[in-house]
């Protein structure tokens, strides 16, 4: 018979070729002490002393993937001396050279992708289908940025030491974008990844290293907000952070540096409110494929999500019919089988968020439609709650929760200002087969990505560089050609400014 499940691929319950058992759980603190697969990041010194914490699979509570010993304010401060000593010689490594460097970083991932498939998985509740674009993002973040590096050096000089703060939900590709964006450029990094994956950033260090990144040149500090990023950030001797994950934080972060290091960089891609249109003449077919992809691939947790979506009035019922049957073809469930459509969220915290907002809006009144799971893990079912706009929407719902208002033709206009109004500006989607409405969103959508006719998730590397306006972030787009310029200072005349 055919292959039904990944384990006759990937073998989660054995060996594979090179006789790591994937089911094992990974260790940080055996990083540590250099006896484990992994090679040691960084020599914590609180670590030794405090407990590691244990990152347990989001679909399957019993499985415990690895434990993290985490660093301390005193390991900052520690990294960012080695960082700060060994960046002028990193910079003075001829530019090809750190080019190479990438994309041998991306050979190993090739090379290593069914370990990272697996962590991606069990420690972030990844589908495998989101696994595998995890790691074909990451690779053409390496190997678009290995071939931007020459033209970004031109009359510049890179910046000093970069924190690179990432988050959960895409724990390797943009973990590895901000962190080969800020190397390649010349600029030591100090990577902060969410508390939730430090695994998978574990993992990912080890093959930067291995691939001859030096080691004082790139520190990972796992670790939460509080006790890392803060510390991380407030040091006056950070040249650049680069951001991705809310826009609260964001906020703080741009505060911090404006009063500790106000000549820093900050790239931030932040949160968004992200809405569709379906007009009359679009193909509902279509429209109904893009509308389960957008809101519910990875359960929802992409800040490109489609969060509001509008309906023309006349198609409304067929539309939404159409929907709820296809959403009643969903499988949830343990995202390590390829038939799972949509997997866990990451943690209880988020569960018991996206939960409670679920009960609070259904006891209003306002469900369209719910499916059921039981089972073990950190499910949230997919939900459609029925809203008059984006406008009385009071956050953004990071899960598998979509909401839907609708609209008269003549209305298109004020749909557009209230999305404007709002504030965000990550991604938009649009299916019409009228041109002319398209260019009337063009002309007066303040938005960072701008899809039409497709689904408003999976932007690509060097053709479709992805961030937002407003709200939703500040600075080049990533994985676009005005990326790379931001980690690196003009220099006029021989006098860097
Ligand atoms: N780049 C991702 C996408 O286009 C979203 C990134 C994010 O969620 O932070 O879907």
């Amino acid at each position: 018979p055919a292959i039904t499940h990944p384990f006759a691929i990937f073998g989660r319950d054995r060996k594979n070729a090179k006789g790591w058992d994937l089911s094992d759980p990974l260790d940080l603190a055996e990083i540590e002490a250099g006896r484990g697969r992994f090679a040691a990041p960084h020599q914590w010194e609180a670590g030794a002393g405090s407990a590691p914490r244990e990152i347990r699979n989001p679909a399957l509570p019993n499985d415990v993937v690895g434990r993290v010993y985490e660093a301390s304010a005193k390991d900052v401060t520690a990294a960012i001396d080695a960082a700060t000593a060994a960046q002028p010689g990193w910079a003075a490594t001829p530019v090809a050279e750190r080019a190479e460097i990438l994309r041998r970083i991306a050979d190993l991932y090739e090379e290593n992708a069914e370990q990272v498939f697996a962590l991606c998985t069990r420690e972030a509740g990844k589908t495998l289908a989101d696994g595998v674009a995890e790691v074909r993002e990451a690779v053409d973040f390496l190997r678009y940025y290995a071939n931007q590096a020459p033209r970004a050096e031109r009359d510049s000089a890179a910046r000093g030491v970069i924190a690179c703060i990432s988050p959960w939900n895409f724990p390797l590709a943009i973990f590895t974008g901000q962190i080969a964006a800020a190397l390649v450029t010349g600029n030591a990094v100090i990577a902060k990844p969410a508390e939730q994956t430090p695994l998978v950033a574990g993992l990912a260090t080890r093959l930067m290293h291995e691939a001859g990144i030096p080691r004082d040149v790139l520190h990972l500090l796992p670790g939460d907000g509080p006790s890392v990023g803060a510390p991380l950030t407030a040091d006056p001797r950070i040249a650049g952070v680069c951001f991705t994950g809310s826009t609260d934080v964001a906020q703080i972060i741009n505060r911090q540096l404006a009063e500790t290091a106000p000549d820093a960089m900050l790239i931030a891609e932040t949160g968004g409110l992200n809405a569709m249109i379906v007009d009359s003449t679009a193909l509902p077919e279509q429209a109904i494929r893009d509308i389960l992809a957008s809101s519910f691939q990875s359960a929802g947790q992409r800040c490109s999500a489609l969060r509001v979506l509008y309906v023309q009035r006349d198609v409304e019922e067929r539309v939404l019919g159409m929907l709820y049957g296809a959403m009643d073809a969903l499988r949830m469930g343990d995202p390590w089988y390829l038939s799972t459509d949509v997997g866990p969220v990451i943690d209880e915290e988020a569960r018991e968020g996206i939960t409670a907002y679920c009960d609070e809006m259904e006891a209003k009144g306002r469900l369209l439609k719910r499916l059921d799971h039981a089972g073990e893990g950190l499910h949230v079912p997919p939900h459609v709650f029925r809203v008059s706009g984006i406008g009385e929407m009071q956050r953004e719902i990071f899960g598998p929760v979509l909401h839907v208002a609708r609209f008269d033709a003549e209305e298109l206009d004020s749909v557009i200002a209230e999305v404007n109004a709002k504030g965000y500006g990550l991604t938009f989607g649009l299916h019409t087969r009228i041109d002319i409405r398209v260019q009337q969103v063009v002309d007066r959508l303040r938005v960072g990505n701008l899809y039409v006719n497709r689904n408003q998730i999976g932007a690509i590397v060097g053709s479709q560089p992805f961030g937002g306006e407003g709200l939703s972030g500040t600075g080049p787009k990533a994985g676009g050609p005005n990326y790379l310029p931001r980690f690196r200072k003009r220099a006029a005349g021989g006098i860097t400014v």
